[in-house]
C-alpha cells in the first residue's frame, strides 16, 4: 500500500513532533529530524514502507524546520511573540497552515506565531488554527493569516504587519514579473529574508537576479543545498528532471540594512558625487528594475 500524499498534513502528524524541552540545536538533516523527534504511530510503518512515510512527513515539514534552519544559521533568537511573512504564496502554503505548529514544539519559548500568507493566487483569510493539547495547555497561539496581493500592495496597505523574518518559498524569481518591486519592499521591511529553490542550480540564478535587483548589495549569508529540503522527489515532465521543495536555500540578513546605509552616505555626499558623474545607489537600482522587468511575462509576489 502506498501513502496517499495530500495537500494538507493528515490530524494526528503534528502531535508527532515531540517538544525540544532541552532546547536541543536542530540534527543535520531532513532524515535526522524525522528519525528522532517524530514519533510515528507503529500501526502505520506496519502500513506504509518506511520511505514512503519519510517522505510524507518531510513535505509537510519541510517549511517550518527550513525556517528553523535559516534561523540557527544566523543566530535569530526567537521571541515570545513572532511574526512570519511568506511572500509569493499558494495554494499550498494556505492548507498547509497546521505544520507551523512545528514551530511551537521545537521553540519553547514561542507563545505567539503569526504566519502571513501573502500572494495574488491566495485567499483572504484570517484563521486561528486549531492546535494540539499540550500547545493548548502552554497557551500558545497560531494564526495564520492571508492576502490575495502582491507583496508590494500588501506593504503599502494599511493591513501591513511588520515581519521578524520573511520567506520565498521556492519563488521561481525567473518566471515571475512583478517580484522586482516587492522584493524591493525587503529594504524597507529591514528584517532577514530567506529564499528556497526547486532545485539546485536555481541556487546561482535566484542569486544573479537578486544582483540583478540590488546590485552588490544583495550579499547573501548563507548559500547551499537545504539539509531540510522535502524528501519526495518529483519530476518537471518538459525537463524530466527531478525536483524537491526547498532543495536550495539563500538567506540574506542585511538586504534593507546596507543599502539604507549607502544611499544615506550618497545623500549626504549629494552633488559632490554627480558632479563627477556617478549616479546615486537608488538610481542605478530603478534601471536595473527597468530593464530585468522587461524579460518576464507572468505575475506571482
Ligand atoms: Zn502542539
Amino acid at each position: 500500500m502506498g501513502v496517499t500524499f495530500k495537500a494538507g498534513p493528515i490530524p494526528g502528524i503534528i502531535e508527532s513532533v515531540l517538544y525540544n524541552t532541552n532546547a536541543e540545536s536542530l540534527p543535520a538533516n531532513m532524515k535526522l529530524f524525522l528519525e528522532r523527534y517524530c514519533k510515528v504511530e507503529k500501526f502505520i510503518m506496519k502500513v506504509f514502507k518506511r520511505t514512503e512515510v519519510l517522505m510524507y512527513m518531510s513535505e509537510h515539514f519541510t517549511r517550518p524546520l527550513t525556517l528553523l534552519y535559516a534561523m540557527e544559521k544566523i543566530r535569530f533568537r526567537s521571541q515570545e511573540s513572532m511574526t512570519i511573512h511568506v511572500v509569493g504564496a499558494n495554494n499550498f502554503e494556505e492548507v498547509g497552515q497546521q505544520a507551523w505548529e512545528v514551530l511551537m514544539h521545537w521553540l519553547p519559548n514561542l507563545i505567539f506565531l503569526r504566519v502571513i500568507l501573502i500572494g495574488p493566487e491566495c485567499a483572504t483569510v484570517n484563521t486561528q488554527v486549531t492546535i494540539c493539547k499540550i500547545c493548548n495547555a502552554k497557551e500558545k497561539k497560531l494564526y495564520v493569516e492571508s492576502y490575495g496581493l502582491l507583496y508590494k500592495d500588501y506593504f503599502e496597505g494599511r493591513i501591513f504587519t511588520k515581519p521578524d523574518i520573511v520567506v520565498g518559498f521556492n519563488a521561481g524569481l525567473r518566471i515571475y514579473n512583478t517580484w522586482t518591486d516587492s522584493l524591493l519592499m525587503l529594504t524597507r521591511v529591514k528584517c532577514p529574508f530567506i529564499l528556497t529553490t526547486f532545485w539546485e542550480e536555481e541556487i546561482d540564478i535566484d542569486h544573479e537576479i537578486m544582483l540583478k535587483t540590488f546590485g552588490h548589495f544583495a550579499r547573501y549569508t548563507y548559500r547551499e543545498k537545504n539539509p531540510f529540503a522535502s524528501l519526495r522527489p518529483y519530476r518537471d515532465v518538459v525537463n524530466i528532471k527531478v525536483f524537491s521543495r526547498n532543495c536550495g536555500i539563500l538567506i540574506y540578513t542585511k538586504l534593507g540594512q546596507n543599502q539604507l546605509e549607502t544611499n544615506f552616505t550618497n545623500l549626504l555626499l549629494g552633488n559632490q558625487i554627480n558632479d563627477k558623474g556617478i549616479q546615486p545607489l537608488n538610481m542605478k537600482i530603478e534601471q536595473r528594475n527597468t530593464q530585468f522587468s522587461s524579460s518576464v511575462s507572468e505575475e506571482m509576489w
